[in-house]
């Protein structure tokens, strides 16, 4: 697995220019510590993020989502290790019966999770917290292949700065989460953790089936600015992945 390798010094070089390059800035998928943090890719315990995702093995999921999103303004993060759309409030998704507020969206470029061993170029995380416990999680991740523009990530590509550590604020562009989705009840869930530090294990993870489209061009922007930002698979242990 030479490319693992090659991946993993990259990913533990770009970590360490970017904490030097932006000290204070947070907001990736937790509130996130800066510096040698970075670096401790290891993680002894059995509920870590990302995973490789086996269609064959996952049972038969009986989850109900039901979104309430509507747009916001755009608010476009260059973080060095990630390019970040921030959120304005009022979103909210019920995951049965749970109450949670969608904060922001960034990308991992290549995907974190792998389908039956794929590995796709992009992977978009939408981050959502619980309402009244914003240490709880939910994350949807939507995986990216190349292939025609996508109009809203469009407004995502071509409003994030150039320099890491900038946010570009255009509350008057509207950016749609509704339509960065496009929301199908085909989606494998599990419960796992945050993919950066602190790698927390709070987070129930909704991984979609429908493999949206970028092209090469949104896709080697996003890359260009934050390098290659994909944690390792992580061991599934004793969990169960579910398919609705
Ligand atoms: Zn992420």
């Amino acid at each position: 697995m030479k490319m693992k390798t090659a991946l993993g010094l990259t990913l533990a070089i770009t970590f360490m220019q970017s904490a030097m390059a932006q000290e204070a800035i947070h907001g990736h998928e937790g509130e996130q510590k800066l510096g040698m943090a970075y670096i401790a890719e290891e993680h002894n315990s059995a509920a870590q993020s990302p995973i490789n995702i086996l269609s064959g093995k996952a049972t038969e999921g009986h989850h109900e989502v039901v979104l309430h999103y509507q747009p916001s303004g755009s608010h476009i993060g260059n973080l060095g290790h990630t390019v970040e759309a921030f959120y304005e409030k009022g979103s909210t998704l019920e995951f049965d019966d749970q109450q949670y507020e969608l904060q922001q969206m960034h990308f991992h470029t290549p995907s974190e999770h792998l389908i039956d061993g794929i590995t796709y170029p992009m992977e978009m995380h939408m981050v959502h917290t619980l309402v009244g416990n914003p240490d709880k999680y939910l994350v949807i991740g939507v995986l990216f292949r190349e292939g025609d523009a996508d109009s809203t990530l469009a407004t995502i590509v071509n409003n994030v700065p150039d320099v890491a550590g900038e946010t570009n604020d255009v509350p008057d562009i509207s950016l749609s989460a509704s339509d960065l989705l496009n929301f199908s009840e085909h989606y494998f869930h599990y419960e796992g953790s945050l993919t950066t530090p602190p790698y927390t294990e709070t987070v129930t993870w909704l991984v979609m089936k429908d493999v949206h489209e970028a092209s090469p061009e949104q896709i080697a922007k996003i890359n260009a600015l934050e390098g290659n930002n994909a944690r390792h698979i992580q061991d599934i242990s004793a969990r169960q992945v579910d398919s609705n």
